[in-house]
C-alpha cells in the first residue's frame, strides 16, 4: 500500500453536494452511483438505455448515444465534474465535453486506455515490460507480424474489446486470411501468447493535487478470458507485489490520471511483472474493495474526482470475490437464499433484466482467506443452480 502527499491543495474540489456525471451506464456507474450517493452527490447518468443499471441509482438520466451532441451540451450543463465508468467512450464525446466541463480522467488518458496499440507503445516508451507485439491492419500485414513473433499469438482489436471479446487465438500454420477476416476490425494488436503462474491487478488512485494511494494487489482468475475469481490480498512474494505497486503508481503518475488507474499483470514463473492492460476506472478485480478495504474502489473514485483527501486503503479482511455471470440463470433464477444465508458473504445484484451467457449479472464475496474458504466460496456458486449438492457437503468443505 502507498500513500504519498498531503491533503489536496491544488485543483477544483467539488464538494457533496455537488452534481456528478458518469458517461457509461452499467454496473460500475451503478456502483459509482451509489458512492457519490453515499456521500451526499447528486448523480447524471448517460446511458443508452432507461433500464441500464446506473440508471436507477442517479437523480437524472440522459438517454443518448455518446455522438448526440445535443444530449452532451445537456449533460455538460446539468453536472460539475464528470467522468466515465469505463474506457470505451468515444474520445470525440470527451474532447466536446471538456470545452464546457471538467471531465476526470482527461479524454488524453482515455485516448491511449482505449487502443490496445496506444497503451502498449506508451508502456513500452516508458521501459515498463509488455508481452512482444504488433499493430496490424491488414492479413498482409497478420502474415508478418506471425513471421516476425514466430509464436502463438492472440489477435485483438484495437477499440472496444472487453472480457476476451474480440479476440482469436492463433497458432503458426493457421489460415490467416480467416483469421483476419473473422475478427472483423479494421485495427488489431497481434501480442505473444505468453504462459504466466498467475495474474494481478492493482488499482491506483491520484487525486488532482498529485496525492496517491494504492490498493493492495489482488490475484486474478479468468475463465474464458472473463474474470471469474479474485483473491485479496494475492498472495505474492512480497517483492512482486511491492514492484506491481511501483509500476502502477509510476503509469499513473506518467499519465496524469485523476481517478483511478487499474494495471493488469501477468505474474512469470521468475516472479517478474509484464503489463496486460490498463483500465483508468474502477475495476470488476476491485469490487471485493466494497467489504475487504476501509475505502471501496467506487467510493475512492469519487474522492478522487472531486478533489477530495483519498481514503485509507488498510484491509478490513481478506476476501474471495466470484462473478456471477448470466449463464447461471440457464435454468431459471438461482437459489439466492442460500448465499444469503452465508455468514459473512456479501450479494450484488446488477439488477439486469436479460441473463444472457458471459454476461456480468453480478457477484460475490466471501470474508476470509485459505483454501477451503475459497473452495467453499466456489461451491456455493455451484450449489445455487444444482441442489444435487447437499447443504451437509458445503458445510463439510468449511466448518
Ligand atoms: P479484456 O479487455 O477482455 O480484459 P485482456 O487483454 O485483458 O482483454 O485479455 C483477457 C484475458 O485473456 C487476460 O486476462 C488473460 O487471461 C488472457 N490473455 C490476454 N492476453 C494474453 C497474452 N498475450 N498471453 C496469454 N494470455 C493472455
Ligand atoms: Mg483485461
Amino acid at each position: 500500500m502507498v500513500s504519498e502527499g498531503k491533503i489536496p491543495s491544488g485543483g477544483t474540489v467539488f464538494l457533496p453536494g455537488a452534481t456528478l456525471g458518469i458517461l457509461g451506464s452499467g454496473q460500475l456507474g451503478r456502483m459509482m452511483a451509489m458512492a457519490a450517493k453515499n456521500l451526499g452527490y447528486q448523480v447524471v447518468v448517460y446511458a443508452a438505455s432507461p433500464d441500464d443499471p446506473a440508471c436507477s441509482s442517479a437523480d437524472l438520466s440522459i438517454i443518448a448515444p455518446f455522438h448526440d451532441q445535443q444530449a452532451l451540451a445537456r449533460f455538460a450543463t446539468a453536472v460539475d465534474v464528470a467522468t466515465v465508468e469505463f474506457e470505451n467512450i468515444p474520445v470525440e464525446a470527451l474532447e466536446f465535453l471538456e470545452r464546457r466541463v471538467l471531465v476526470r480522467p482527461s479524454s488524453s488518458v482515455v485516448r491511449i486506455c482505449q487502443d490496445r496499440v496506444l497503451e502498449k507503445e506508451f508502456l513500452h516508451r516508458q521501459g515498463i515490460p509488455v508481452v512482444s507485439f504488433r499493430g496490424v491492419s491488414s492479413a498482409a500485414e497478420l502474415e508478418t507480424g506471425m513471421a516476425d513473433l514466430g509464436v502463438s499469438a492472440i489477435l485483438k482489436t484495437t477499440a472496444l474489446g472487453y472480457d476476451g471479446k474480440g479476440q482469436i487465438r492463433i497458432s503458426p500454420g493457421d489460415d490467416l486470411e480467416a483469421s483476419w477476416a473473422r475478427l472483423a476490425s479494421p485495427h488489431a494488436v497481434l501480442e505473444q501468447s505468453i504462459s504466466f503462474v498467475s495474474e494481478a491487478s492493482v488499482i491506483c488512485a491520484r487525486s488532482p493535487s498529485g496525492e496517491i494511494a494504492c490498493f493492495p494487489i489482488q490475484e486474478n482468475i479468468h475463465c474464458n478470458g472473463i474474470l471469474d475469481v479474485t483473491i485479496a490480498p494475492a498472495s505474492l512474494d512480497p517483492v512482486v507485489a511491492n514492484k506491481a505497486e511501483k509500476i502502477a503508481v509510476s503509469i499513473t503518475k506518467k499519465l496524469g490520471v485523476v481517478g483511478l488507474m487499474t494495471v493488469e499483470f501477468f505474474v512469470l514463473a521468475d516472479g517478474s511483472l509484464i503489463v496486460n492492460e490498463l483500465a483508468p476506472r474502477p475495476h470488476n478485480s476491485g469490487h471485493h474493495t466494497l467489504e475487504t478495504v476501509m475505502t471501496s474502489q467506487f467510493a475512492q473514485h469519487i474522492r478522487a474526482i472531486c478533489g477530495l483527501p483519498l481514503g485509507t486503503v488498510e484491509m478490513r479482511s481478506p476476501g474471495v470475490m466470484l462473478n456471477l455471470l448470466g449463464d447461471l440463470w440457464r435454468e431459471g433464477e438461482p437459489d439466492w437464499e442460500l448465499l444469503l444465508r452465508e455468514p459473512n458473504l456479501f450479494l450484488h445484484l446488477y439488477g439486469k433484466s436479460g441473463a444472457k451467457a458471459g454476461r456480468k449479472m453480478g457477484h460475490f464475496t466471501l470474508l476470509g482467506a485459505g483454501d477451503p474458504l475459497r473452495k467453499r466460496a466456489l461451491h456455493l456458486r455451484t450449489a445455487i443452480v444444482d441442489h444435487s449438492i447437499s447443504e451437509a457437503v458445503l458445510t463439510q468443505i468449511l466448518h
